[in-house]
């Protein structure tokens, strides 16, 4: 392990290093192969080194990679097109990452508010375990004492509630509530799957008192739970749909590329100058997403998402019956799972290394699961094999 690193001390890493990878493994400067089901924290949906992905980007790398928003950018015309179609959205606005996604929807969210006559709503209902990035904003709005500790004073305009909670959202609702934000599935805070009946809740509450709905699927958007968005299946049947969605981690497969999505007024709010992006949306950016868009939307991609994702969670249950002193319980949708354990999570994200086997830690003492999208049975089965094995070092 380096210890005169000349970065800046923000993360303690594992000591290992990955020097290239295929599908969903990736390989340490010794040669080792480990089996990747954290995905760069959900990001690499394809996997390592996907053919079509990495073609999209030497083709465009050789064609042109960067001019600025003032000139009309075709590929991403075409790639806010098909987010549209498949969607719930009239408009997207591109952007680099979560972060910056997430603020985005922030800023719309007040900006349609007041360009709806209601300039004095202006804060944001949002919940207690949330993560939304580390700019000051979405610090503030994931409100984590462990992201914001030292970094007062905070952003103002945001009121916490409780997740699954729907009468602990109402009772905050004021005259200066412009909207309610959450994540149809906490990532950081621990897998947590916001109850349909909550969500759709959450929609009657906005409809009601003319609040917009906000979801961060930075982290569960782009099929990551065998739907294009999360919300589809929480919503499913009723014809309800979120105002505004950021999404960001698996739109670029590893290239970094995030959106704001949006329906009603707030598809319109934008007018030129008001927001803006130097890098967001670039040529370069926009053929990886287009790339990655033509594999998650091709017939079939999603139900085999879901298919392997329901395998993942009957081995994990299975897991949980062997290990009942270490899992407590099995969370997550789709290619999305967590453990929710007895033991601290980082005993079994490092039992997990020893077996060649990548984890994601996460808040409410859990455990992510999040595989490549194009993850194969052998490769789940494998997987839990390792899983298994980690375990049992720890029992
Ligand atoms: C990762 C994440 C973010 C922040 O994304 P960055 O690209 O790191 O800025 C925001 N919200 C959720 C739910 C996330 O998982």
């Amino acid at each position: 392990m380096i210890t005169d690193s000349a970065l800046m001390n923000t993360y303690a890493r594992q000591d290992v290093a990955f020097t290239g990878g295929e599908g969903a493994w990736l390989v340490d400067e010794r040669g080792e192969r480990y089996l990747d089901f954290s995905s760069g924290i959900g990001v690499t949906s394809l996997g390592h080194g996907h053919p079509a992905v990495v073609g999209a980007l030497m083709e465009q790398a050789g064609r042109l990679w960067h001019c600025s928003n003032n000139v009309r950018i075709p590929l991403q015309e075409l790639a806010a097109r098909r987010l549209v179609d498949h969607s719930f959205a009239e408009k997207v606005f591109f952007c680099n990452s979560g972060g910056e996604a997430m603020e985005a929807a922030l800023k719309l969210a007040r900006y349609t508010q007041k360009k709806l006559g209601n300039p004095d709503r202006w804060r944001t209902i949002v919940f207690e375990g949330a993560f939304h990035g580390r700019t000051l904003a979405t610090v503030t709005a994931g409100g984590q004492p462990k992201y914001t500790g030292g970094f007062e004073p905070l952003v103002d305009g945001f009121d916490r509630a409780r997740f699954n909670d729907l009468a602990s959202v109402e009772a905050l609702i004021g005259p200066q509530t412009a909207a309610i934000m959450l994540e149809p599935i906490m990532g950081e805070g621990g897998v947590r799957v916001a109850e349909p009946a909550f969500m759709q809740g959450l929609r009657g509450l906005c409809d009601r008192h003319g609040l917009l709905l906000i979801l961060d699927e930075v982290q569960t958007g782009i099929g990551r739970t065998g739907r294009l968005f999360a919300h589809e299946g929480q919503f499913a049947g009723t014809g309800m749909r979120p105002d505004i969605v950021a999404t960001a981690k698996g739109l670029g497969a590893g290239f970094p590329v995030g959106a704001c999505l949006a329906v009603g007024p707030a598809a319109t709010a934008f007018t030129p100058g008001v927001h803006g992006t130097t890098f967001g949306g670039n040529p370069l950016a926009m053929a990886v997403a287009g790339a990655v868009l033509d594999q998650v939307l091709a017939p079939g991609f999603l139900t085999r998402v879901q298919e392997v994702g329901e395998l993942l969670e009957r081995r994990l249950r299975n897991l949980q019956a062997a290990f009942p002193a270490l899992i407590q319980e099995v969370r997550g949708r789709g290619l999305m799972r967590g453990l929710r354990l007895i033991v601290p999570p980082p005993d079994l994200v490092r039992a997990a290394l020893a077996q060649r086997l990548l984890l994601v830690g996460a808040g409410d003492n859990t455990v992510r699961l999040l595989p490549p999208l194009i993850i194969g049975e052998a490769e789940v089965e494998l997987a839990v094999e390792k899983l298994f094995q980690a375990l049992r070092t720890l029992t």
